[in-house]
């Protein structure tokens, strides 16, 4: 079955009570037992499970292809729960430019309580195998990453991960299950921050993990879902699978739009490099094609100078909102140095475009505009 059959069939189960095409939503915290003391069903507090955060869980099971599914109140709630499911003594490998409050959970808080991690290029193999050591228990992959759209190929690290008996976990934000799906490469588990593509309209905040097996280890994250409650509301869960209805159409036809982006900035005399997977010149092609659908909707743009000229520049945009986040249906630009702050390895001149569903002419037309001003 193709993608977009399955994305409808997976949030679309009309209740068997009410004939209601629509999931309905679950706001209730408790769930009553008959006079044996029996729980009619499998929920009995909202925390550990209820039937509107079961629903989206369940989906994503099966757009992703895996056997378990844990929603959380964000994309960094369910990194953490991943992290925190490991033991003190244990050692993660994550990659150089992932995204950056991956490593900084590492830093800040995951250090502190007894993790050790090496960050480390993803694409230099001999460099991943040299830091995997006995106690390495997880390999970090995002692909493509953020903000420089770099391509980990996840077959051949899912190799090395397994060869020293770690788990290997793709950041599958930016490609979504439309345009890659990490299992299929055998990753053991997906996260997803479901603010981005998987909701799609900035308005929920929301992250994921899928799981290959239902095993031990998914079932102490779980634990730790339960206990901890870094879960996310029945309203933001029913936003999130109302976006998974409409996510092939969507990502298809904003990376349509940002190919044609890419093709007008690429050798515009204003700017000094494109980062996108969609064009001939990237690095990755080979790659690209061997693990994706398609280069996505996500591009980085060096302009020519340095962060003021960068800042500049999106600063004559009229169409175009400066702001952070990314994967919803308005395009969004920002200039990524300044959000990460100091420590930062981003190029001073980058800014980072999310391209959404506007029509292509007009976000180019906006983008000559702005270029044109910076002479
Ligand atoms: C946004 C994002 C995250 C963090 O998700 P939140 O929902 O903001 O907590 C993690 N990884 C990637 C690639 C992201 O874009």
């Amino acid at each position: 079955m193709q993608f977009d059959t399955m994305a409808i069939l997976a949030t679309h189960q009309p209740d068997p009570i009410t004939g209601a095409v629509v999931q309905p939503i679950h706001l209730a915290t408790t769930f009553a037992r008959n006079a044996a003391n029996e729980l009619p069903g499998p929920y009995g507090y909202a925390r550990v499970n209820n039937p509107t955060r079961e629903a989206l869980e369940k989906a994503l099971i099966t757009l992703e292809g895996g056997a378990a599914s844990l929603a959380f109140g964000s994309g960094q709630a369910a990194t953490m729960a991943l992290f925190q499911a490991l033991r003190p003594g244990d050692h993660v490998l994550v990659g150089t430019d992932a995204y950056y409050g991956t490593p900084a959970l590492l830093e800040e808080v995951f250090h502190p309580w007894g993790l050790t991690y090496t960050r480390v290029d993803m694409s230099n193999f001999d460099a991943v195998q040299a830091s995997l050591h006995e106690n390495t228990r997880v390999v970090w992959c995002e692909t493509p990453s953020n903000p420089m759209l770099s391509i980990t190929d996840l077959l051949t690290i899912s190799r090395l991960a397994h060869e020293a008996g770690a788990l290997v976990v793709c950041d599958n934000t930016w490609a979504t299950p439309v345009l890659q799906r990490p299992i299929d490469l055998n990753c053991d588990i997906v996260m997803h921050s479901t603010t981005k593509y998987l909701s799609g309209h900035s308005d929920v905040l929301g992250g994921a993990l899928i799981f290959k097996r239902d095993d031990e280890f998914t079932k102490r994250v779980r634990q730790i879902q339960g206990l901890s409650g870094a879960v996310p509301s029945p309203f933001d869960c029913w936003l999130v699978s109302r976006g998974l209805k409409t996510l092939g159409v969507r990502v298809r036809a904003q990376m349509a739009t940002a190919q044609a982006v890419a093709d007008f900035l690429d050798g515009h005399p204003a700017i000094q490099r494109v980062h996108y997977p969609g064009l001939a010149n990237h690095p990755d092609r080979a790659l690209i094609h061997q693990q994706m659908n398609g280069p996505g909707a996500m591009l980085s743009v060096q302009v020519h100078g340095g962060a003021d000229d960068a800042i500049r520049f999106i600063g004559q945009l009229k169409l175009i909102t400066r702001a952070t986040s990314l994967g919803g249906v308005e395009s969004l630009i920002e200039h990524r140095a300044s959000v990460e702050g100091p420590a930062t390895k981003t190029p001073q001149n980058l800014v980072r475009l999310s391209v959404g569903l506007e029509h292509a002419e007009d976000l180019i037309a906006d983008l000559a505009q702005a270029l044109d001003r910076l002479h």
